[in-house]
């Protein structure tokens, strides 16, 4: 309960309502406020004695609600304007109000009077700011303070997805959707700061969805199937893992983000990119056979390729190569192998033996061919979700399919005229050692299986025993 000196508020409102001679609803800033109390101070007849002891005062009513006292009808306004203008503060305006605040005069005894505090005052007073509304596709999303917010949280997050830069040439920015900001008045407590509503827009809208496991689903099937990765959807299932087992007609909870706004930019964008080496193998009659020695080591180039992209939301949908430059070749690596085996040269030109593979899986080559640091990596790795389906790069036959130290679930298939594929880090096989394959057959699902960090497919062609580097040999 609120206390004036020792007093409960309420209390001590009736002892003074008791006490005042006299009380006179009055508009702020009323010139008839001095003139009115002396002439009813007058006819009241009262002496100077009692004038003496006594004070003048203005009771401040909010909404027909006596609130409390203060000194004058001056520092009352000046306590709302101070109380309105730290209320907006946070928003960088002053709030307004639309409560009645009106003044009451009275006179009463000296001792009787506790000036009413600023903070006492403003808990008494209802808000709000003239805000901006921000809607896409006529749906509400957020108010924010002013119209200043509302365009500078559409330019960024513009920017935010665009990122132009020397190396990025933006040419054409704009919104898929409808996207409006109308004035709108809004109590503080709906506005939201410049930087939620920025990070609001971020993280995009979350809508729980509830599934329905049908016969033959997975978890990666259950999220290729909406559009998620397979981690999204173990994620909206607190508890769960792959090996949780899915009972058909089971629900599950689907943790889905769709964008409030979607941004499309077009532009040309400038990449700096390694050109892997070669490894090519020769014999020498000097070395005993079955050894090898490296020759020349191999070193990657570089090349600056120019793309024409069109984004959503920083996703490329598509793309184009506009030029490309080459700053540094790259280094064929030259192994030395001793003799009485057969050796296999593996450049370029030389593809005839392996060609027209196809590629297992699409995605990005996060490791290339060849030496790295002190290591020999014997294939590449194409980035993958977990559970993401890969394919067969040739038709064969299944030669082995299981689990292999730091292969982990591997699959190798036998193509004919001493080519053969590896496929490593496998979450599932779907071929069996001995079966025959076509072409482009899905055998097997993205994982992490073995010595491997992070879901990938590690993908090796083999020809006549010795790895080479799949680049020379994929279409
Ligand atoms: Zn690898």
């Amino acid at each position: 309960m609120k206390k004036v000196g020792d007093l409960p508020v309420k209390q001590y409102l009736e002892n003074l309502k008791a006490k005042i001679f006299t009380i006179k609803n009055i508009p702020w800033k009323s010139p008839r406020v001095i003139g009115g109390s002396l002439a009813l101070l007058l006819l009241m007849g009262s002496g100077i004695v009692y004038l003496n002891s006594t004070t003048s005062a203005v009771f401040i009513v909010v909404n027909e609600e006596k609130i409390g006292l203060v000194a004058d009808q001056d520092q009352a306004g000046e306590m709302i304007n101070q109380i309105l203008t730290e209320k907006g503060e946070p928003f960088g305006i002053a709030a307004k109000t639309h409560d009645s605040i009106t003044y009451s005069s009275v006179r009463i005894k000296n001792a009787e009077f506790r000036s009413l505090s600023k903070s006492d005052l403003a808990e008494d007073i209802s808000y709000y700011v003239d805000g901006v509304m921000l809607k896409v596709n006529k749906e509400p999303i957020f108010v924010l303070a002013n119209a200043e917010d509302g365009e500078k949280l559409l330019k960024d997050f513009q920017e935010y997805y665009t990122k132009p830069s020397d190396k990025n040439q933006v040419s054409s920015v704009s919104f898929e959707d409808e996207v409006e900001t109308q004035p709108v008045e809004a109590p503080l407590e709906q506005i939201v700061s410049y930087e939620q509503a920025l990070e609001k827009l971020k993280q995009g809208n979350l809508q729980k969805v509830e599934y329905t496991v049908q016969e033959k689903d997975s978890w990666w099937l259950i999220a290729r199937k909406n559009d998620m990765k397979t981690k999204e959807v173990l994620a909206s299932n607190p508890g769960t893992n792959e090996d949780t087992i899915l009972k058909p007609g089971e629900k599950i909870m689907l943790d889905k983000i769709s964008p409030y706004i979607t941004v499309v930019s077009e532009g040309v964008r400038t990449d700096t990119e390694t050109i892997p080496f070669d490894v090519v193998t020769e014999t020498d009659t000097s070395l005993p056979s079955g050894e090898t020695k490296v020759k020349q080591a191999g070193s990657d180039g570089q090349k600056e390729v120019q793309y024409a992209y069109v984004q959503k939301n920083g996703q490329v949908v598509t793309q184009t190569v506009k030029d490309e430059k080459v700053l540094k070749e790259a280094v064929s690596q030259i192994i030395e192998k001793g003799p009485q085996r057969v050796t296999v040269a593996s450049s370029r030109g030389s593809g005839s033996i392996v060609s027209g593979l196809s590629w297992p899986l699409r995605g990005p080559i996060t490791s290339y061919f060849g030496y790295r640091h002190s290591e020999y990596h014997t294939g590449i790795d194409i980035d993958g979700d977990q559970g993401d389906p890969y394919t067969s790069a040739g038709a064969g036959k299944v030669v082995s399919a299981g689990y292999s130290g730091n292969y982990g679930y591997t699959i190798t298939i036998d193509h004919g005229n001493g080519v053969m594929t590896r496929y490593a880090h496998s979450t599932k096989l779907l071929v069996s050692s001995g079966q025959s394959v076509s072409k482009g057959q899905t055998i097997g699902l993205v994982g992490s299986t073995g010595r491997s960090t992070g879901s990938h497919l590690h993908f090796e062609v083999i020809v006549n025993g010795d790895t080479v580097n799949p680049l020379n040999s994929l279409r």
